[in-house]
Protein backbone atom coordinates (compact mmCIF):
# COMPACT_ATOMS: atom_id res chain seq x y z
CA UNK A 1 0.00 0.00 0.00
CA UNK A 2 1.19 3.61 -0.58
CA UNK A 3 2.21 5.26 2.52
CA UNK A 4 0.56 8.43 1.30
CA UNK A 5 -2.64 6.99 1.78
CA UNK A 6 -1.90 6.66 5.52
CA UNK A 7 -0.82 10.25 5.52
CA UNK A 8 -4.40 11.24 4.28
CA UNK A 9 -5.71 8.94 7.28
CA UNK A 10 -3.48 10.70 9.53
CA UNK A 11 -4.36 14.48 8.11
CA UNK A 12 -7.83 13.79 9.05
CA UNK A 13 -6.98 12.32 12.50
CA UNK A 14 -5.13 15.13 13.16
CA UNK A 15 -8.10 17.29 12.94
CA UNK A 16 -10.84 15.33 15.64
CA UNK A 17 -10.39 15.18 19.25
CA UNK A 18 -13.05 12.47 19.88
CA UNK A 19 -12.04 9.41 20.93
CA UNK A 20 -15.35 8.03 19.50
CA UNK A 21 -14.29 9.11 15.73
CA UNK A 22 -10.88 8.27 15.99
CA UNK A 23 -11.74 4.95 16.06
CA UNK A 24 -14.37 4.90 13.95
CA UNK A 25 -12.40 6.15 11.24
CA UNK A 26 -9.34 4.00 11.35
CA UNK A 27 -12.00 0.83 11.72
CA UNK A 28 -13.28 2.43 8.47
CA UNK A 29 -9.52 2.44 7.07
CA UNK A 30 -8.78 -0.52 8.24
CA UNK A 31 -11.46 -2.49 6.54
CA UNK A 32 -10.58 -0.88 2.63
CA UNK A 33 -6.67 -1.78 3.11
CA UNK A 34 -5.07 -5.23 2.17
CA UNK A 35 -5.26 -7.42 5.47
CA UNK A 36 -1.41 -8.26 5.51
CA UNK A 37 -1.08 -4.19 5.63
CA UNK A 38 -2.59 -4.07 9.27
CA UNK A 39 0.11 -5.46 11.53
CA UNK A 40 2.15 -2.95 9.92
CA UNK A 41 -0.22 -0.13 9.84
CA UNK A 42 -1.25 -0.85 13.52
CA UNK A 43 2.72 0.18 14.35
CA UNK A 44 2.72 3.28 12.53
CA UNK A 45 -0.49 4.46 13.74
CA UNK A 46 0.97 4.26 16.89
CA UNK A 47 4.42 5.78 15.50
CA UNK A 48 6.09 2.74 16.06
CA UNK A 49 7.95 0.06 14.12
CA UNK A 50 7.45 -2.74 16.68
CA UNK A 51 6.10 -3.38 20.65
CA UNK A 52 8.29 -1.15 22.67
CA UNK A 53 9.32 -4.27 24.53
CA UNK A 54 11.59 -4.66 22.15
CA UNK A 55 13.63 -1.85 22.88
CA UNK A 56 14.17 -0.73 18.92
CA UNK A 57 15.55 2.95 19.08
CA UNK A 58 15.91 4.60 16.00
CA UNK A 59 19.15 6.21 17.43
CA UNK A 60 19.26 9.12 14.83
CA UNK A 61 21.22 12.40 16.17
CA UNK A 62 19.19 15.61 15.35
CA UNK A 63 22.06 17.14 13.11
CA UNK A 64 21.95 13.58 11.19
CA UNK A 65 17.87 13.94 10.79
CA UNK A 66 18.19 17.83 10.01
CA UNK A 67 20.87 16.75 7.33
CA UNK A 68 18.60 13.98 5.62
CA UNK A 69 15.67 16.91 5.39
CA UNK A 70 18.32 19.17 3.33
CA UNK A 71 19.27 16.39 1.38
CA UNK A 72 15.92 15.61 0.16
CA UNK A 73 14.85 19.25 -0.10
CA UNK A 74 18.14 20.03 -2.58
CA UNK A 75 18.98 22.77 -0.07
CA UNK A 76 21.84 23.17 2.38
CA UNK A 77 22.23 22.75 5.83
CA UNK A 78 21.80 26.09 7.12
CA UNK A 79 18.41 26.76 5.61
CA UNK A 80 17.25 24.02 7.37
CA UNK A 81 18.20 24.74 10.37
CA UNK A 82 16.93 28.00 10.52
CA UNK A 83 13.47 26.79 9.62
CA UNK A 84 13.73 24.41 12.32
CA UNK A 85 14.27 27.33 14.77
CA UNK A 86 11.25 28.88 13.48
CA UNK A 87 8.81 26.12 13.72
CA UNK A 88 10.47 24.11 16.86
CA UNK A 89 9.46 20.58 15.02
CA UNK A 90 11.71 18.40 12.75
CA UNK A 91 8.47 16.95 11.27
CA UNK A 92 6.94 20.71 10.19
CA UNK A 93 10.75 21.75 9.14
CA UNK A 94 10.48 18.67 6.56
CA UNK A 95 6.86 19.77 5.31
CA UNK A 96 7.95 23.07 4.49
CA UNK A 97 11.60 22.11 3.16
CA UNK A 98 9.80 19.61 0.58
CA UNK A 99 7.33 22.46 -0.28
CA UNK A 100 9.60 24.70 -1.28
CA UNK A 101 11.57 21.68 -3.42
CA UNK A 102 12.95 23.03 -6.60
CA UNK A 103 10.62 21.83 -8.87
CA UNK A 104 13.60 20.36 -10.91
CA UNK A 105 13.86 17.56 -8.09
CA UNK A 106 11.20 15.28 -8.98
CA UNK A 107 9.85 13.03 -6.45
CA UNK A 108 11.86 9.57 -7.39
CA UNK A 109 8.82 7.42 -7.39
CA UNK A 110 6.97 6.46 -4.15
CA UNK A 111 7.13 5.04 -0.69
CA UNK A 112 4.86 1.96 0.02
CA UNK A 113 4.31 1.46 3.57
CA UNK A 114 6.07 -2.30 3.37
CA UNK A 115 9.39 0.02 1.80
CA UNK A 116 9.21 2.36 4.85
CA UNK A 117 8.63 0.26 7.46
CA UNK A 118 11.92 -2.37 6.10
CA UNK A 119 14.24 1.09 6.01
CA UNK A 120 13.32 2.61 9.15
CA UNK A 121 14.11 -0.67 10.82
CA UNK A 122 16.99 -0.60 8.91
CA UNK A 123 17.65 2.74 10.21
CA UNK A 124 17.39 1.80 13.94
CA UNK A 125 19.72 -1.71 13.12
CA UNK A 126 22.78 0.34 11.65
CA UNK A 127 24.84 0.57 14.77
CA UNK A 128 28.89 1.22 15.10
CA UNK A 129 31.41 3.96 13.25
CA UNK A 130 29.50 5.62 10.18
CA UNK A 131 26.31 4.49 11.20
CA UNK A 132 24.65 8.26 11.38
CA UNK A 133 25.54 8.51 7.80
CA UNK A 134 24.20 5.27 7.09
CA UNK A 135 21.38 6.15 8.53
CA UNK A 136 20.91 9.57 7.63
CA UNK A 137 21.72 8.44 3.88
CA UNK A 138 18.45 6.17 4.44
CA UNK A 139 15.88 8.60 5.89
CA UNK A 140 17.36 10.90 2.96
CA UNK A 141 15.56 8.33 0.48
CA UNK A 142 12.36 7.74 1.86
CA UNK A 143 12.65 11.68 2.25
CA UNK A 144 13.02 11.93 -1.16
CA UNK A 145 10.35 9.81 -2.96
CA UNK A 146 7.48 11.43 -0.06
CA UNK A 147 5.37 14.03 -0.22
CA UNK A 148 6.01 17.02 1.83
CA UNK A 149 3.19 15.86 4.58
CA UNK A 150 4.55 12.39 3.94
CA UNK A 151 7.90 13.92 5.10
CA UNK A 152 6.35 15.09 8.15
CA UNK A 153 5.14 11.93 9.11
CA UNK A 154 8.43 9.84 8.71
CA UNK A 155 10.53 12.25 10.34
CA UNK A 156 8.11 12.40 13.13
CA UNK A 157 7.83 8.62 13.38
CA UNK A 158 11.82 8.13 13.24
CA UNK A 159 12.02 10.48 16.00
CA UNK A 160 9.40 8.97 17.91
CA UNK A 161 7.00 12.10 17.94
CA UNK A 162 3.92 11.35 16.08
CA UNK A 163 1.54 12.58 18.63
CA UNK A 164 -1.78 11.92 17.20
CA UNK A 165 -4.51 11.27 20.29
CA UNK A 166 -4.23 7.49 18.66
CA UNK A 167 -3.10 5.38 21.73
CA UNK A 168 -2.84 1.19 21.89
CA UNK A 169 -6.97 0.99 22.87
CA UNK A 170 -7.89 3.29 20.25
CA UNK A 171 -6.37 0.46 17.81
CA UNK A 172 -7.60 -2.46 19.63
CA UNK A 173 -10.27 -0.85 19.23
CA UNK A 174 -10.86 -0.34 15.79
CA UNK A 175 -9.25 -3.68 15.33
CA UNK A 176 -12.35 -5.23 17.06
CA UNK A 177 -14.72 -3.03 15.05
CA UNK A 178 -13.16 -3.98 11.74
CA UNK A 179 -12.74 -7.28 11.95
CA UNK A 180 -15.49 -9.05 14.58
CA UNK A 181 -19.36 -9.14 14.07
CA UNK A 182 -19.23 -6.82 17.74
CA UNK A 183 -16.75 -4.02 19.04
CA UNK A 184 -17.40 -5.39 22.53
CA UNK A 185 -14.67 -8.08 21.67
CA UNK A 186 -12.17 -5.38 22.32
CA UNK A 187 -12.30 -7.09 26.09
CA UNK A 188 -11.02 -10.50 24.41
CA UNK A 189 -9.02 -8.36 22.39
CA UNK A 190 -6.96 -5.92 25.56
CA UNK A 191 -7.25 -9.05 28.13
CA UNK A 192 -4.73 -11.03 25.19
CA UNK A 193 -2.46 -7.75 24.68
CA UNK A 194 -2.34 -7.81 27.68
CA UNK A 195 -0.76 -11.19 28.01
CA UNK A 196 1.17 -10.32 24.31
CA UNK A 197 1.67 -6.44 24.53
CA UNK A 198 2.44 -6.98 20.55
CA UNK A 199 -0.67 -5.02 18.62
CA UNK A 200 1.31 -6.42 15.06
CA UNK A 201 0.93 -9.96 16.98
CA UNK A 202 -2.92 -9.53 18.13
CA UNK A 203 -3.61 -7.88 14.49
CA UNK A 204 -2.33 -10.60 12.45
CA UNK A 205 -3.52 -13.03 14.72
CA UNK A 206 -7.14 -11.34 14.50
CA UNK A 207 -7.19 -11.53 10.64
CA UNK A 208 -5.56 -14.68 10.30
CA UNK A 209 -7.36 -16.94 12.52
CA UNK A 210 -9.97 -14.31 14.15
CA UNK A 211 -10.79 -14.65 17.31
CA UNK A 212 -10.29 -17.98 18.13
CA UNK A 213 -6.97 -17.70 17.71
CA UNK A 214 -7.06 -14.84 19.69
CA UNK A 215 -8.62 -16.67 22.52
CA UNK A 216 -5.60 -19.00 22.40
CA UNK A 217 -3.42 -16.39 22.61
CA UNK A 218 -1.12 -17.69 25.89
CA UNK A 219 1.88 -16.40 28.31
CA UNK A 220 5.64 -16.67 25.82
CA UNK A 221 8.43 -16.59 27.24
CA UNK A 222 10.63 -13.69 26.33
CA UNK A 223 7.25 -11.63 25.67
CA UNK A 224 6.49 -9.65 28.67
CA UNK A 225 2.76 -9.89 30.24
CA UNK A 226 1.54 -6.23 31.72
CA UNK A 227 1.37 -6.81 35.01
CA UNK A 228 -0.85 -7.11 37.34
CA UNK A 229 -1.34 -4.46 39.91
CA UNK A 230 -3.35 -4.09 43.39
CA UNK A 231 -5.85 -2.06 44.72
CA UNK A 232 -6.00 0.44 47.55
CA UNK A 233 -8.37 0.45 50.37
CA UNK A 234 -9.44 2.97 52.90
CA UNK A 235 -9.52 1.10 56.18
CA UNK A 236 -7.58 -2.51 56.64
CA UNK A 237 -11.20 -3.76 57.59
CA UNK A 238 -12.18 -3.92 54.33
CA UNK A 239 -10.24 -6.46 53.57
CA UNK A 240 -12.68 -9.46 55.19
CA UNK A 241 -15.21 -7.87 52.82
CA UNK A 242 -13.01 -7.99 49.33
CA UNK A 243 -11.32 -11.01 50.27
CA UNK A 244 -13.33 -13.36 52.70
CA UNK A 245 -11.50 -16.68 53.81
CA UNK A 246 -7.45 -16.64 54.72
CA UNK A 247 -4.89 -14.56 52.88
CA UNK A 248 -1.37 -14.06 52.65
CA UNK A 249 -0.18 -10.96 53.63
CA UNK A 250 3.11 -10.03 52.06
CA UNK A 251 5.87 -7.25 52.78
CA UNK A 252 5.48 -4.39 50.11
CA UNK A 253 9.14 -3.64 49.42
CA UNK A 254 9.95 -0.16 47.91
CA UNK A 255 12.16 -1.13 45.22
CA UNK A 256 11.86 -2.15 41.38
CA UNK A 257 9.24 -4.97 39.86
CA UNK A 258 11.02 -7.32 37.89
CA UNK A 259 9.57 -9.69 35.82
CA UNK A 260 11.97 -12.87 34.93
CA UNK A 261 12.21 -15.12 31.61
CA UNK A 262 14.14 -18.09 31.16
CA UNK A 263 14.00 -19.49 27.84
CA UNK A 264 14.66 -22.99 26.55
CA UNK A 265 18.13 -22.04 25.80
CA UNK A 266 18.68 -21.20 29.42
CA UNK A 267 18.17 -17.21 28.57
CA UNK A 268 17.21 -15.36 31.02
CA UNK A 269 15.93 -11.75 30.37
CA UNK A 270 14.76 -9.50 33.19
CA UNK A 271 11.50 -6.48 32.08
CA UNK A 272 10.64 -3.73 33.95
CA UNK A 273 7.45 -3.05 35.00
CA UNK A 274 7.20 -0.70 32.12
CA UNK A 275 8.33 -3.56 29.65
CA UNK A 276 11.57 -2.45 29.15
CA UNK A 277 13.88 -5.08 28.78
CA UNK A 278 16.45 -4.11 32.15
CA UNK A 279 18.76 -7.15 31.64
CA UNK A 280 22.29 -5.44 31.45
CA UNK A 281 21.56 -3.62 34.33
CA UNK A 282 21.36 -6.72 36.55
CA UNK A 283 24.19 -9.12 35.80
CA UNK A 284 24.18 -10.44 39.13
CA UNK A 285 20.12 -10.96 39.69
CA UNK A 286 20.74 -13.36 36.17
CA UNK A 287 23.34 -15.24 37.66
CA UNK A 288 20.94 -15.79 41.14
CA UNK A 289 18.61 -16.46 38.54
CA UNK A 290 20.57 -19.38 36.80
CA UNK A 291 21.59 -20.55 40.15
CA UNK A 292 18.61 -20.96 42.51
CA UNK A 293 15.82 -21.20 40.55
CA UNK A 294 15.55 -25.00 39.70
CA UNK A 295 13.62 -24.71 35.79
CA UNK A 296 14.53 -25.15 32.93
CA UNK A 297 11.91 -22.72 31.27
CA UNK A 298 9.87 -19.99 33.89
CA UNK A 299 8.48 -16.47 33.67
CA UNK A 300 8.53 -15.20 37.45
CA UNK A 301 8.20 -11.97 39.12
CA UNK A 302 9.78 -10.16 42.18
CA UNK A 303 10.91 -6.47 43.41
CA UNK A 304 14.45 -5.92 43.51
CA UNK A 305 15.85 -3.61 46.63
CA UNK A 306 19.11 -2.51 47.13
CA UNK A 307 20.81 -4.03 50.73
CA UNK A 308 23.69 -3.05 52.46
CA UNK A 309 26.39 -5.56 53.95
CA UNK A 310 24.23 -7.01 56.47
CA UNK A 311 21.33 -7.44 54.06
CA UNK A 312 19.01 -4.51 55.40
CA UNK A 313 16.89 -2.79 52.85
CA UNK A 314 18.68 0.30 51.60
CA UNK A 315 15.85 3.37 50.00
CA UNK A 316 14.87 3.22 46.42
CA UNK A 317 17.00 6.59 45.39
CA UNK A 318 19.92 4.10 46.49
CA UNK A 319 18.75 0.79 43.58
CA UNK A 320 17.82 3.64 41.30
CA UNK A 321 22.00 4.62 41.30
CA UNK A 322 21.88 0.80 39.53
CA UNK A 323 19.50 1.92 36.74
CA UNK A 324 22.38 2.82 34.39
CA UNK A 325 24.57 2.08 31.00
CA UNK A 326 27.88 2.17 32.20
CA UNK A 327 29.69 1.42 35.20
CA UNK A 328 27.51 -1.76 35.49
CA UNK A 329 30.48 -3.59 36.84
CA UNK A 330 31.31 -1.00 39.33
CA UNK A 331 27.61 -0.49 40.70
CA UNK A 332 27.23 -4.30 40.94
CA UNK A 333 29.77 -4.24 43.70
CA UNK A 334 29.00 -0.76 45.08
CA UNK A 335 25.28 -1.43 45.57
CA UNK A 336 24.71 -5.21 46.14
CA UNK A 337 20.61 -5.67 45.42
CA UNK A 338 18.09 -8.73 46.43
CA UNK A 339 15.59 -10.08 44.53
CA UNK A 340 12.36 -10.67 46.52
CA UNK A 341 10.60 -13.27 44.57
CA UNK A 342 6.77 -13.58 44.20
CA UNK A 343 4.67 -14.71 41.75
CA UNK A 344 5.00 -17.54 39.12
CA UNK A 345 3.54 -17.07 35.39
CA UNK A 346 4.95 -20.11 33.95
CA UNK A 347 7.18 -22.91 34.67
CA UNK A 348 8.40 -25.81 32.37
CA UNK A 349 5.89 -25.70 29.21
CA UNK A 350 2.87 -24.48 31.31
CA UNK A 351 1.39 -21.73 31.49
CA UNK A 352 0.21 -20.49 35.74
CA UNK A 353 -1.64 -17.15 34.70
CA UNK A 354 -5.19 -19.19 35.04
CA UNK A 355 -3.68 -20.88 38.34
CA UNK A 356 -4.78 -19.53 41.89
CA UNK A 357 -2.46 -17.74 44.04
CA UNK A 358 -2.20 -20.50 47.19
CA UNK A 359 -1.17 -23.17 44.49
CA UNK A 360 1.29 -20.28 42.22
CA UNK A 361 2.97 -19.43 45.50
CA UNK A 362 3.43 -23.02 46.37
CA UNK A 363 4.93 -24.23 43.20
CA UNK A 364 7.36 -21.27 43.63
CA UNK A 365 8.50 -21.97 46.78
CA UNK A 366 9.63 -25.69 45.40
CA UNK A 367 11.54 -24.39 42.95
CA UNK A 368 13.39 -21.75 44.87
CA UNK A 369 16.84 -22.02 46.34
CA UNK A 370 16.77 -19.17 49.08
CA UNK A 371 19.94 -17.33 49.86
CA UNK A 372 21.12 -13.43 50.64
CA UNK A 373 20.36 -11.94 47.37
CA UNK A 374 17.07 -14.32 45.82
CA UNK A 375 14.77 -15.24 48.46
CA UNK A 376 11.27 -15.16 48.86
CA UNK A 377 8.93 -12.71 49.87
CA UNK A 378 8.03 -11.89 53.68
CA UNK A 379 5.14 -13.53 54.33
CA UNK A 380 1.92 -14.62 56.50
CA UNK A 381 -1.38 -16.65 55.78
CA UNK A 382 -3.94 -15.59 57.84
CA UNK A 383 -7.57 -14.20 58.53
CA UNK A 384 -7.49 -11.99 61.25
CA UNK A 385 -7.27 -8.32 60.74
CA UNK A 386 -5.08 -7.86 63.85
CA UNK A 387 -2.95 -10.52 63.02
CA UNK A 388 -2.51 -9.03 59.38
CA UNK A 389 -1.88 -5.71 61.01
CA UNK A 390 0.90 -7.10 63.46
CA UNK A 391 2.76 -8.08 60.02
CA UNK A 392 2.43 -4.95 58.74
CA UNK A 393 3.86 -3.29 61.93
CA UNK A 394 6.72 -5.72 61.85
CA UNK A 395 7.55 -5.14 58.24
CA UNK A 396 7.51 -1.29 58.55
CA UNK A 397 9.77 -1.93 61.74
CA UNK A 398 12.00 -4.11 59.13
CA UNK A 399 11.82 -0.74 56.81
CA UNK A 400 9.60 -1.92 54.34
CA UNK A 401 6.83 0.20 52.51
CA UNK A 402 3.98 -1.71 54.11
CA UNK A 403 2.45 -5.30 52.71
CA UNK A 404 0.26 -6.30 49.83
CA UNK A 405 -2.65 -8.64 50.46
CA UNK A 406 -3.04 -11.50 48.49
CA UNK A 407 -6.28 -13.99 47.70
CA UNK A 408 -5.71 -17.49 48.14
CA UNK A 409 -9.28 -18.24 46.80
CA UNK A 410 -9.99 -20.50 43.94
CA UNK A 411 -10.48 -17.45 41.47
CA UNK A 412 -7.18 -15.71 42.53
CA UNK A 413 -5.58 -16.03 38.81
CA UNK A 414 -2.81 -14.05 37.95
CA UNK A 415 -5.02 -10.39 36.16
CA UNK A 416 -2.17 -9.39 33.83
CA UNK A 417 -2.51 -5.24 33.24
CA UNK A 418 -5.37 -5.26 35.50
CA UNK A 419 -6.21 -3.25 39.41
CA UNK A 420 -7.83 -6.26 40.19
CA UNK A 421 -8.99 -6.90 43.88
CA UNK A 422 -7.12 -10.23 44.06
CA UNK A 423 -4.55 -7.57 45.27
CA UNK A 424 -4.91 -5.61 47.82
CA UNK A 425 -1.97 -3.01 48.95
CA UNK A 426 -1.73 -1.20 52.49
CA UNK A 427 0.77 1.43 52.89
CA UNK A 428 2.64 3.28 56.29
CA UNK A 429 0.30 6.37 54.68
CA UNK A 430 -2.86 4.56 54.94
CA UNK A 431 -2.49 3.57 58.19
CA UNK A 432 -1.86 7.32 59.57
CA UNK A 433 0.52 5.51 61.58
CA UNK A 434 1.43 6.74 65.07
CA UNK A 435 4.32 4.97 65.67
CA UNK A 436 3.98 6.23 69.27
CA UNK A 437 3.54 4.29 72.30
CA UNK A 438 0.92 4.86 75.07
CA UNK A 439 1.20 4.51 78.59
CA UNK A 440 -2.37 3.03 79.72
CA UNK A 441 -3.37 1.55 83.12
CA UNK A 442 -4.98 -1.76 82.99
CA UNK A 443 -8.33 -1.28 84.92
CA UNK A 444 -10.32 -4.66 84.02
CA UNK A 445 -9.69 -7.89 82.07
CA UNK A 446 -11.95 -10.13 79.84
CA UNK A 447 -12.18 -14.45 80.04
CA UNK A 448 -10.46 -15.35 77.09
CA UNK A 449 -12.20 -18.28 74.30
CA UNK A 450 -10.96 -20.68 72.74
CA UNK A 451 -6.97 -21.78 73.30
CA UNK A 452 -7.35 -18.33 75.41
CA UNK A 453 -9.94 -20.08 77.50
CA UNK A 454 -9.17 -19.79 81.44
CA UNK A 455 -7.25 -17.31 80.68
CA UNK A 456 -7.61 -13.64 79.98
CA UNK A 457 -8.21 -12.85 76.13
CA UNK A 458 -7.83 -9.15 76.30
CA UNK A 459 -7.24 -6.50 79.17
CA UNK A 460 -9.10 -3.24 79.17
CA UNK A 461 -6.74 0.00 79.56
CA UNK A 462 -7.42 3.76 80.34
CA UNK A 463 -5.42 6.90 80.08
CA UNK A 464 -5.42 9.07 82.51
CA UNK A 465 -7.65 12.47 83.11
CA UNK A 466 -5.26 14.59 85.05
CA UNK A 467 -7.84 17.44 85.69
CA UNK A 468 -10.56 15.44 87.35
CA UNK A 469 -8.32 12.73 88.74
CA UNK A 470 -10.15 9.96 86.85
CA UNK A 471 -9.12 6.93 84.31
CA UNK A 472 -11.04 6.98 81.47
CA UNK A 473 -10.95 4.03 79.15
CA UNK A 474 -9.61 3.95 75.31
CA UNK A 475 -8.79 0.40 74.29
CA UNK A 476 -8.87 -3.46 74.54
CA UNK A 477 -5.58 -4.71 74.37
CA UNK A 478 -5.33 -8.49 73.53
CA UNK A 479 -2.40 -8.58 70.35
CA UNK A 480 0.78 -9.35 72.16
CA UNK A 481 0.13 -11.37 74.98
CA UNK A 482 2.47 -14.52 74.69
CA UNK A 483 1.60 -17.47 76.59
CA UNK A 484 4.37 -16.37 79.13
CA UNK A 485 2.49 -13.25 79.76
CA UNK A 486 -0.89 -14.99 79.83
CA UNK A 487 0.62 -16.85 82.65
CA UNK A 488 2.07 -13.80 84.31
CA UNK A 489 -1.36 -11.86 83.95
CA UNK A 490 -3.42 -12.71 86.33
CA UNK A 491 -0.58 -13.11 88.66
CA UNK A 492 0.53 -9.58 88.44
CA UNK A 493 -2.74 -8.14 88.33
CA UNK A 494 -4.13 -10.49 91.45
CA UNK A 495 -4.07 -8.06 94.67
CA UNK A 496 -5.52 -5.36 92.54
CA UNK A 497 -8.71 -7.81 91.64
CA UNK A 498 -11.82 -5.92 93.07
CA UNK A 499 -15.54 -6.80 92.51
CA UNK A 500 -17.06 -3.64 91.39
CA UNK A 501 -15.97 -0.87 89.22
CA UNK A 502 -12.87 1.23 91.14
CA UNK A 503 -14.52 4.77 91.94
CA UNK A 504 -12.31 6.45 89.14
CA UNK A 505 -12.64 4.76 86.46
CA UNK A 506 -15.15 5.77 83.65
CA UNK A 507 -16.46 3.52 81.76
CA UNK A 508 -19.41 3.14 79.12
CA UNK A 509 -21.90 0.11 79.57
CA UNK A 510 -20.70 -1.39 76.42
CA UNK A 511 -16.95 -1.88 77.78
CA UNK A 512 -17.56 -3.50 80.86
CA UNK A 513 -15.52 -6.03 81.55
CA UNK A 514 -15.67 -9.78 83.83
CA UNK A 515 -13.20 -8.98 86.22
CA UNK A 516 -12.03 -5.21 87.66
CA UNK A 517 -8.99 -4.03 88.60
CA UNK A 518 -8.33 -1.21 90.95
CA UNK A 519 -5.99 1.05 88.28
CA UNK A 520 -2.43 0.50 89.34
CA UNK A 521 -0.66 -1.88 86.81
CA UNK A 522 0.78 0.48 83.67
CA UNK A 523 1.35 -1.12 80.81
CA UNK A 524 3.01 0.38 77.44
CA UNK A 525 0.62 -0.03 74.21
CA UNK A 526 1.66 0.25 70.64
CA UNK A 527 -1.46 1.35 68.15
CA UNK A 528 -1.55 2.25 64.73
CA UNK A 529 -4.69 4.88 65.09
CA UNK A 530 -6.57 6.68 67.20
CA UNK A 531 -10.09 7.11 66.49
CA UNK A 532 -13.49 8.54 67.79
CA UNK A 533 -15.11 5.45 69.43
CA UNK A 534 -18.62 5.66 70.78
CA UNK A 535 -17.77 2.99 73.58
CA UNK A 536 -14.84 4.28 75.39
CA UNK A 537 -14.68 7.54 77.58
CA UNK A 538 -11.12 8.66 76.67
CA UNK A 539 -11.29 12.70 76.48
CA UNK A 540 -14.45 13.40 73.98
CA UNK A 541 -14.73 9.73 73.11
CA UNK A 542 -11.46 8.68 71.70
CA UNK A 543 -9.77 5.29 71.19
CA UNK A 544 -6.91 3.60 70.03
CA UNK A 545 -6.84 1.45 66.90
CA UNK A 546 -4.51 -2.19 66.77
CA UNK A 547 -3.69 -1.43 69.88
CA UNK A 548 -0.32 -3.84 70.85
CA UNK A 549 1.01 -4.94 73.96
CA UNK A 550 4.66 -3.73 73.62
CA UNK A 551 6.13 -4.38 77.64
CA UNK A 552 4.90 -3.55 81.33
CA UNK A 553 6.31 -0.42 82.94
CA UNK A 554 6.40 -0.74 86.48
CA UNK A 555 8.53 2.31 86.75
CA UNK A 556 5.11 4.32 86.28
CA UNK A 557 2.67 5.15 88.54
CA UNK A 558 -1.16 4.66 87.47
CA UNK A 559 -1.35 8.84 87.41
CA UNK A 560 1.85 8.91 85.30
CA UNK A 561 0.39 7.16 81.95
CA UNK A 562 -0.80 8.90 79.22
CA UNK A 563 -3.60 11.59 79.80
CA UNK A 564 -6.49 12.00 77.85
CA UNK A 565 -5.40 15.48 77.34
CA UNK A 566 -2.23 14.01 75.49
CA UNK A 567 -4.42 11.58 73.23
CA UNK A 568 -6.62 14.38 72.59
CA UNK A 569 -4.16 17.10 71.16
CA UNK A 570 -2.63 13.97 68.82
CA UNK A 571 -5.48 12.85 67.44
CA UNK A 572 -6.51 17.02 66.45
CA UNK A 573 -3.11 16.98 64.66
CA UNK A 574 -3.81 14.53 62.72
P1 LIG B 1 1.98 0.51 43.75
O1 LIG B 1 3.15 0.75 42.83
O2 LIG B 1 1.94 1.40 44.93
O3 LIG B 1 0.67 0.41 42.99
O4 LIG B 1 2.17 -0.95 44.37
C1 LIG B 1 2.33 -2.08 43.58
C2 LIG B 1 3.79 -2.40 43.40
O5 LIG B 1 4.37 -2.84 44.61
C3 LIG B 1 4.05 -3.54 42.46
O6 LIG B 1 4.02 -3.15 41.14
C4 LIG B 1 5.45 -4.00 42.88
O7 LIG B 1 6.42 -3.27 42.17
C5 LIG B 1 5.54 -3.57 44.33
N1 LIG B 1 5.66 -4.69 45.28
C6 LIG B 1 6.47 -4.69 46.36
N2 LIG B 1 6.34 -5.83 47.05
C7 LIG B 1 5.41 -6.59 46.42
C8 LIG B 1 4.83 -7.86 46.67
N3 LIG B 1 5.16 -8.60 47.73
N4 LIG B 1 3.89 -8.32 45.81
C9 LIG B 1 3.52 -7.56 44.73
N5 LIG B 1 4.04 -6.35 44.45
C10 LIG B 1 4.97 -5.85 45.28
Amino acid sequence: MDFQKLVELYEELEKISSGNSMREILADFLKRVPPEDVPIISYLTLGQIASPYEGIVMGMADKSVLKAIATAGGTDLSKVTKIMHETGDAGLTAEKVLQKKPQTLVPLGKVTIHELFEKLHKIASSTGTGSQDTKMNILASLLQKSTPAGAKYIIKITLGTLRMGVGDMTVLDALAIAFTSDKKNKELLEARYNICPDLGIIAQTLIKDGLKGIDKIDIHVGTPIKMMLAQRIEELEEVAKKMPGKVTVEAKYDGERIQAHKDKKGKITLFSRNLDTITDQFPDLVEYLEKQIDAKEFVLEGEVIAIDAQGKPLPFQTLMQRRRKYDIKEFREKIPVQLKVFDLLYLNGKSYLDVPYYQRSAQLEKIIQVGKHLSLTDRKITDDIEEMNEFFQKMLQSGYEGMIIKSRAEDSVYQAGTRGWNWIKWKKEYAKDLSDTFDLVIIGAYHGQGNRSGKYGAVLCASYNEKENLFETVCKVGTGLTDELLEELPKKLAKYKTDKKPARVVIKKEMEPNIWFEPKIVIEVLAAEITKSPYHTCATGLALRFPRFVHFRDDKKAEQATTSNEIEKMAKKK
